[in-house]
Formats: structure tokens, C-alpha cells, sequence
């Protein structure tokens, strides 16, 4: 029997369930990767560090693969042509994949499972990607838990139970180098309409496993370094996690492994992933409208000034404008500051959170839907087990709170850099005098507040009523 292993959100060989299963089953075993053309085309800006950070772990897994005498299968196109194609071609039993929760993903494997099928090739799809799906955690009356901590609740008890696995496979199975002669051409960026640009992440396998090597020494004082934005108390997983050079049962023992305090706390954030995703399958709704019904007719502004300052960093909120700078910069942004420029766009800009939400998908590298969707909507008090309405952050109370000495400021806003500690958060708040002395003229330098809090936070709770 021959088979392929179509890979999509899990770029890795070792605990990959598909993998593991077609190894199990088969004798002769394709990866294979489709750049999707379906979503490439929809892609505006060609220097895209989501596609460059798939391209840079696929030839790193090729190499891991030629090493070994082995090889996978990159091709570009739309899966639903490329497969059958190259599946006919080939002359294979099945396709085995890992499943995918997004509502494009479930048409499009809809769609080539009926076109494999109507040549008599099997298609199988497994759970990989979470620990527990949508169906697998209920409640007493078989519904969907709509509060995270119930829900969290029954999620440890379920892990408890259940002995959770990692999955072997065996390389012996796998095409040989040889066998792949005439199909395997290596595709540049260029073929595929991107342009290479620098990445700041590390890729593949490899760069997951630093990361993880370097976190071990952080984990047990992950809940009291989570929220510090300017110290690297978080992992900078999550987009190890998106791509799957990781997978999600390997972080579970791993945090096993060293438990403690901190290890517990950070494998809730892993179970708030699983519970964004749940909502997501269970009420796919959200995709485009407030998860709370009685929040669908808020009458957010209209205001693309706003929106552009906000996006450029120049609202003159030194918390607001260093975090979207660093998010322009770099492509990732720490939880805690996701959650204050969130706050801001919504409650002291008034903008609708669809708004903020579709720029972080364009340019988060780790952006994941369900996890996008949830932490916006939270933010926005519109979602499920969301930020109570009246709850409005302040910027420079969260700024002084979670970074005193304003280091994560200076480091991106450089104008702001000689302000001393005292009015490095709010520089409006400061004497003419400190800010000469700083080289900082506020409206020509560091632009003044473009809104007051305080006012806006009083409007924010009226578009609630
Ligand atoms: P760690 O603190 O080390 O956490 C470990 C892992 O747990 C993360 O890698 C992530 O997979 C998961 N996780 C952590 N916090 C959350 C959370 N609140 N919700 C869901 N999963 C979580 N995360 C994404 O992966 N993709 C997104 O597109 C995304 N968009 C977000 C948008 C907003 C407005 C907010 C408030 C949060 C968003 N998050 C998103 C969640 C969170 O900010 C990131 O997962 C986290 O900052 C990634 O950094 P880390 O890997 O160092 O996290």
C-alpha cells in the first residue's frame, strides 16, 4: 500500500499522528505540503512572514528528510486540483492528514475527500492539533461550556484519565529519494509570488526545540513574569504551535515534567487555546459576529484617523504606540499588550473590534483564528467569558503596573527615551521643563493624546446600553 501524508498545520515528522497511522498501515509513506493558492492569492503584501516562516521550516525538514535518503513533496496550487493529481499520479491507497478546524479547511477537505473518493483512494482525518476536541468536553447537560474555568475544570479531569501519547513513526516507511525522480523540483518564494524578507523567529523543529529548551528555565516563574511585557517571561511559542513544529502533547509533558507553580498556570493558557477552539467549532458564528447576541446592534464609531494612528503607533499613549510598533516591527506581540491595544481600540477609540481583529490576522505570525477571535471579542467585552463591559483598562496605569522603569517604551519609542520614570507612561502629564530637558516637544516629537481616557471610557459604557 502507498499513501500520502498531507501536512498542513503540522510541520513535523515526530509526534504526528497522521504520520504515525499511515506508517502503521502502509508501506510506502509521501509527506507532502501544498502551498495553498486558494489563500496565497488572498495574501496583499508579498514579504509575508507567516509564508516565510512555512518556506524556511519546509526546506529544513527537506534537508532533515535528504539526509535520511527521504524526501517530501512541496507543490503550489489549489489542494483540490494538486491532490487528486499528484495522488492519481502516484498511484495511492489513502491520504492521511491531521484535521483543521477552520471553516475554509473543513470545505476544502471536504472537497478533496470527494474527488480522492470518486477514484476509489481513502481519505482519513485525525485529531493532532488538541488534546481534547469540540464533542470531547461538555458539560452535566451535554452542552458547550461557555465559561473557561468549568470548562478547565473538566479538561484536567479528562487529561487525568486519559494516558495522552506521543506517536512513533517509523522513517524505513517512507518514500525513498529515488522513487520521488521527476515530481520533485524545489519551488522558490518567487515561484510561489512571495518575495524573502528577515525573520526574527527561529524556524522548523529545530527552532521550536530552542525555544522550548530556553523557556525550561523560565516555566516555574511563569506566573509571576507572564504580564512583565519587557522581561521574556512567556514562551514565544505560539507560532512553533500554529505551524505545529511542536505538538500540543509534547508541551503537555513537558510541562509535566517540570512541574510547579508557574507550569500549572501555563497550561491553562494551552487549555484556553483548546477553548477557543471549541467555541469556535461549537459556535462558528463567531467568525463574524459577537458571540453575546445582546451586543450585535453596539453602535461602534467610525473613525479612520483613529484607526491609522492606531495601526502606526501614533495615538500619543506611549503603551499603545510602543506595542504596535513592536507588532509592526517584528510580527508577534506579548499577551498582555494584545490585551491593552485591544482594550484601547474598542474602549477609548470606539472602534469596532472586527477592525483590530482583521489587522492582527494580517500580520500576526502566530495568528490562529479561533485564538484571534476570542481574545479580540474578550477584549471587547463581546465574547464568551469576556472582560466585564465596565472593566476599561487604563493604558498608563497597565504601562506603570507592568513595566515601571517605561524600558519596553524606550526601547520603541525612541523619542520618549530620556523621559524619566516618573512621565515616561503619560508625557502629557509632564512639566514643560522635563520635557524640554528630554529633547521630547510633544505634538512635533511624540504626537499628543489623540483622545482623552477618561471621557472615553464613559462613552464606552454607553454604547453598552
Ligand atoms: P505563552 O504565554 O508562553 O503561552 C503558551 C501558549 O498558550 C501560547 O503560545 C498560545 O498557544 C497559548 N495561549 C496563551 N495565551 C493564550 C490566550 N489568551 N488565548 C489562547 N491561547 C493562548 N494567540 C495565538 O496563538 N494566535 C493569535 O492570533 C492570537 N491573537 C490574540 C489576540 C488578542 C487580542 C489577544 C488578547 C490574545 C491573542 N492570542 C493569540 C493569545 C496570546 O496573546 C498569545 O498566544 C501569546 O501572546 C503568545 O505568546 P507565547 O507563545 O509567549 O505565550
Amino acid at each position: 500500500r502507498k499513501t500520502i501524508v498531507w501536512l498542513r498545520r503540522d510541520l513535523r515528522l515526530e509526534d504526528n499522528i497522521a504520520l504515525s497511522k499511515a506508517c502503521e498501515m502502509s508501506e510506502n509513506v509521501l509527506p507532502l505540503f501544498v502551498f495553498d493558492s486558494n489563500i496565497l492569492s488572498k495574501i496583499k503584501n508579498k514579504e509575508d512572514r507567516r509564508v516565510q516562516f512555512i518556506y524556511e521550516t519546509l526546506l529544513q525538514l527537506k534537508e532533515d528528510l535528504n539526509n535520511k535518503g527521504k524526501d517530501i513533496l512541496i507543490l503550489y496550487g489549489k489542494p483540490e486540483v494538486e491532490i487528486p493529481k499528484i495522488a492519481i499520479n502516484l498511484n495511492v491507497d489513502a491520504l492521511f492528514c491531521n484535521k483543521d478546524y477552520e471553516n475554509y479547511a473543513y470545505t476544502r477537505d471536504h472537497s478533496v475527500k470527494k474527488q480522492l473518493q470518486a477514484h476509489n483512494i481513502q481519505f482519513f482525518a485525525f485529531k493532532d492539533q488538541v488534546i481534547f476536541e469540540e464533542k470531547e468536553i461538555l458539560n452535566k447537560q451535554a452542552q458547550p461550556y461557555q465559561v473557561f474555568t468549568p470548562y478547565k475544570r473538566a479538561w484536567l479531569a479528562m487529561y487525568q484519565r486519559e494516558k495522552i501519547k506521543e506517536a512513533k513513526y517509523k522513517i524505513d516507511k517512507l518514500f525513498s529519494l529515488q522513487s520521488l525522480n521527476g515530481f520533485n523540483s524545489t519551488l522558490s518564494l518567487t515561484d510561489i509570488g512571495f518575495k524573502a524578507i528577515h525573520l526574527q523567529f527561529k524556524i522548523g523543529r529545530a527552532g521550536g526545540i530552542e525555544c522550548l529548551q530556553n523557556f525550561a528555565t523560565k516555566l516555574s516563574h511563569y506566573h509571576e513574569t507572564r504580564d512583565l511585557f519587557a522581561v521574556e517571561g512567556t514562551s514565544r511559542l505560539s507560532v512553533h504551535l500554529r505551524f505545529g513544529t511542536l505538538s500540543i502533547r509534547e508541551l503537555f509533558h513537558f510541562a509535566e515534567k517540570n512541574h510547579s507553580q508557574g507550569s500549572d498556570i501555563w497550561q491553562a493558557e494551552l487549555i484556553w487555546r483548546e477553548f477557543y477552539k471549541m467555541i469556535l467549532c461549537q459556535f462558528p458564528y463567531v467568525e463574524e459576529q459577537c458571540f453575546k447576541q445582546q451586543c450585535v446592534n453596539i453602535q461602534w464609531h467610525d473613525n479612520p484617523e483613529y484607526f491609522e494612528k492606531w495601526k502606526n503607533g501614533m495615538t500619543g499613549f506611549p503603551i499603545i504606540d510602543a506595542a504596535m510598533r513592536q507588532f509592526n516591527q517584528t510580527g508577534w506581540m506579548h499577551n498582555r499588550l494584545r490585551m491593552i491595544v485591544a482594550s484601547f481600540l474598542t474602549k477609548d477609540l470606539l472602534l469596532d473590534y472586527r477592525k483590530g481583529e482583521e489587522y492582527f490576522a494580517d500580520n500576526l505570525i502566530d495568528f490562529d483564528l479561533s485564538s484571534n477571535n476570542g481574545g479580540w471579542q474578550w477584549c471587547a467585552s463581546t465574547g464568551c467569558d469576556a472582560q466585564p463591559y465596565f472593566r476599561v483598562f487604563n493604558p498608563a496605569a497597565q504601562s506603570k503596573k507592568f513595566d515601571p522603569s517605561g524600558a519596553f517604551i524606550r526601547k520603541y519609542c525612541p523619542e520618549l527615551k530620556l523621559l524619566d520614570d516618573r512621565y515616561i507612561h503619560e508625557p502629557i502629564n509632564s512639566p514643560e521643563k522635563v520635557l524640554t530637558s528630554a529633547q521630547c516637544r510633544l505634538g512635533i516629537d511624540y504626537p499628543k493624546p489623540i483622545v482623552q481616557h477618561d471621557i472615553q471610557r464613559l462613552k464606552a459604557m454607553n454604547l453598552f446600553h
